[in-house]
């Protein structure tokens, strides 16, 4: 599916300057030449990321851009800034208005998509879906098979949730508590001992085949996973 760019731009020439060039690079692009414009088209289309114009007529960029950081369903929304040289970009970069990003005028077609497919690959970070490797051990999570050192290990689903976690942060130290909350989920009750079983278990299944053991016990703080 294409990424659809929603343009917020009050001049008409550049936003459909850019649209023609976004639609070019593969993107869907739709435009909107005010403030409130932009934020009725955002609530109904949900883009992928927002290109912001600071200074739009109705609600300013910058007004928006808080609002939209304000709002839970639109948090994380991709936002580049898009701000005149001079003055207006030096309070902006003073601000603490959240953007992702800022580009400024006038800028070339391929930095701007250069600049947005930067900013889309932050907000979905390639391999998120996909394997996740450390050491000697792979994970391929669409197939949820694990392998160390080529050999399938064979893992029930809470100790492939476990290693997937801690895969994810290798080196990090989670305490019991934390396991539970980022594994278990919030809304389950479990002993904090349920974590030491699991635990063994995940062991157990990775060193099986005779490999270093890639879990740290880190003495009255919690778990990490080490990749040898
Ligand atoms: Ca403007």
């Amino acid at each position: 599916m294409k990424p659809l760019i929603l343009i917020a731009e009050d001049e008409p020439a550049l936003a459909d300057m850019i649209r023609y060039n976004l639609e070019q690079e593969g993107f869907e692009a739709s435009t909107a030449l005010d403030g409130e414009e932009a934020r009725l088209r955002i609530a109904e289309e949900k883009p992928d990321l927002v290109l912001l114009d600071w200074m739009l007529p109705h609600i300013s960029g910058l007004e928006l851009c808080r609002q939209l950081r304000r709002a839970p369903e639109t948090k994380h929304l991709p936002i580049i800034m898009l701000t005149a040289r001079g003055e207006e970009e030096d309070r902006v970069r003073g601000l603490t208005s959240g953007a992702d990003d800022y580009v400024t005028k006038p800028f070339s077609p391929s930095e701007l998509v250069a600049r947005i497919r930067a900013v889309l690959r932050r907000a979905h970070p390639a391999g998120d879906d996909e394997t996740l490797s450390g050491g000697d051990i792979e994970m391929d999570l669409a197939s949820h098979r694990v392998t160390r050192a080529g050999q399938e290990v064979h893992l029930g689903p809470t100790e492939f949730n476990l290693l997937r976690h801690f895969m994810k942060n290798p080196g990090r130290v989670f305490s019991r508590e934390q396991l539970l909350d980022q594994v278990w989920g919030h809304d389950v009750y479990v002993e904090q001992r349920t974590v030491d079983t699991h635990i063994r278990r995940l062991r157990k299944a990775l060193n099986d085949g005779g490999g270093k053991d890639v879990i740290r016990t880190v003495r009255s703080a919690g778990y990490a996973f080490e990749a040898v």
